[in-house]
């Protein structure tokens, strides 16, 4: 489906709401805010919706507050834009209700996207999802603002990891160039996203750091998140974004992952705990595929899923794993 035809879609629509996956990192607060403000800018009558609460280092960005933690009146809305959603589940427990908004836009740039949605939007060489969203903005015609060069300039470092990742490509850097001339502090950006950690979150680091095993082979890391551990320390999961990449950067280690236990309360119809997984490459394993083969998605070197299960299990299955490696 080309650009040409979501253009004309959104030009006719009246009431957009617009989602991105629960937990989002910079490039699905940056893609809502940069998009929303946009249609916004169109004339549009927007809801900007994330299921879950927005991390405390994001809370700088300009217009940060329309982002809504409920989907207000689904009936309402002709359209939905998905943004930085691999398939529409990841946008959380509101994915039924906004399954049936007779549009739905599906702009993406995971490999595993499920091409969901009536039209797609999905480039897997883009750095981030909010680069596909800037070009969308350009091809609109429609006049960056301050606010959403913040927003498209978060997305992009933050999903390059400050343009170090190997998503890093030409038009990451042409587009935080723009972007900062147009409005955006790169020192205010890095300021508020790395330079504002709580002591609590040291102390986890600590925690956290200890977690850390290898296995037989050293070409899988493993660390090990608890709910007892966030307790301990009086820290959210929401301020311990990125943690997994201290485990990557071990030498020789090929794949890192960090296990997650999610609160309770999402499984106490469960015995068993459940986890979310992310997972790491250094690019010699397509973790994207590890992923899909457990249910969840993601990049080549970038990906996550989610399972039920006991922490020993749960470490068996990766230690056979790191054997094929
Ligand atoms: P994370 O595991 O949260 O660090 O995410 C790494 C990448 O994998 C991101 O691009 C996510 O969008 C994707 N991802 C994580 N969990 C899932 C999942 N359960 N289903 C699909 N994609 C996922
Ligand atoms: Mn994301
Ligand atoms: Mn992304």
């Amino acid at each position: 489906m080309s650009r040409k035809q979501i253009i004309n879609q959104l030009k006719k629509s009246r009431r957009v709401l617009l989602c991105s996956h629960i937990h989002p990192d910079g490039d699905a607060i940056g893609s809502l805010i940069g998009m929303g403000l946009a249609l916004k800018e169109m004339g549009k009558d927007i809801w900007i919706y994330n299921e879950s609460p927005v991390p405390a280092i994001y809370h700088f960005l300009p217009s940060i507050h329309r982002i809504k933690h409920h989907p207000g009146e689904i009936g309402t809305y002709d359209t939905v834009v998905v943004m930085d959603c691999s398939d529409l589940h990841r946008i959380g427990d509101a994915a039924g209700a906004v399954n049936r908004i007779p549009i739905i836009i599906n702009i993406d740039h995971h490999i595993t996207n499920t091409r969901f949605g009536s039209f797609q939007l999905i480039d897997p060489d883009a750095s981030a999802s909010a680069e596909i969203v800037f070009r969308l903005i350009k091809a609109m015609k429609i006049k960056i603002t301050p606010a959403i060069a913040y927003a498209i300039y978060t997305g992009i470092m933050t999903d390059t990891g400050s343009f170090r990742f190997a998503n890093t490509n030409p038009e990451a850097f042409d587009i935080c160039h723009e972007m900062v001339r147009l409005g955006a502090d790169p020192h205010k950006v890095a300021h508020h996203v790395y330079e504002t950690i709580s002591l609590s979150r040291i102390k986890l680091l600590t925690m956290l750091f200890d977690t850390i095993e290898l296995t037989k082979n050293s070409n899988m890391s493993i660390m090990t998140l608890t709910q007892n551990m966030l307790r301990e320390t009086g820290t959210r999961i929401q301020d311990v974004n990125g943690l997994i990449n201290y485990a990557k950067a071990i030498e020789n280690v090929k794949v890192a992952a960090l296990l997650y236990e999610r609160a309770k309360e999402k499984s106490r119809l469960i015995d068993e705990s459940h986890f979310h997984i992310s997972l790491r490459s250094d690019g010699s394993v397509d973790v994207a595929k590890i992923a899909a083969s457990f249910g969840g998605g993601g990049h080549t070197r970038a990906a996550g899923f989610d399972i039920q299960g006991s922490l020993p299990a749960l470490k068996k299955e990766l230690y056979e794993l790191s054997d094929r490696l």
